[in-house]
């Protein structure tokens, strides 16, 4: 029996406002992009920014649907936009929030598994990590370089594609 281990790495930052000027503008973003949540059965809110190598901003929201599971979240929202229209401009980096009136957020709120095998796909297909930035409210930041912090276990099959 061989015993592994895998460690994984982020940076934590009491505030965005610890964040460098372009990644404070992209939280910024996100907490814009969560206007548009259309959340009525959740009452949670999300917001994810991606910002391209070109400078344009990507805005995406979770969007809920009266039949559950036809809705989505905010990171694939704008993840699948990203590859549906500007897939020749790579992501640089996405930040994440969420907001619920319904009780309060005190540490970031991380992307679902479905997600994180999206992002795996996107930086694959970008060849290009994509460095998350995950924060909500007052609360700590959370960063990470790459899909690999989140998910060192996730689905990939080069015969595949
Ligand atoms: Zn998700």
């Amino acid at each position: 029996m061989i015993k592994h281990e895998i460690k994984i790495n982020f940076q934590e930052y009491a505030s965005v406002k610890e964040l460098d000027t372009i990644d404070q503008d992209l939280c910024a973003e996100a907490v814009k992009a969560m206007k548009n949540s259309h959340s009525p059965y959740s009452k949670f809110r999300v917001g994810a920014a991606l910002l391209l190598k070109s400078g344009k901003i990507i805005h995406g929201s979770n969007q809920e649907n009266v039949a559950y599971p036809s809705g989505l979240c905010a990171e694939r929202v704008a993840l699948f936009y990203w590859g549906a229209n500007h897939p020749d401009d790579p992501i640089v980096s996405m930040a994440v929030t969420a907001h619920t009136d319904e009780f309060e957020l005190h540490k970031p709120v991380t992307s679902c598994g479905s997600c994180l095998q999206v992002l795996a796909e996107c930086e694959q297909m970008q060849s290009q990590k994509v460095k998350v930035i995950l924060f909500v409210g007052q609360g700590p930041v959370w960063v990470t370089n790459g899909i690999e912090s989140f998910l060192p276990f996730l689905f990939f099959e080069d015969r595949l594609s």
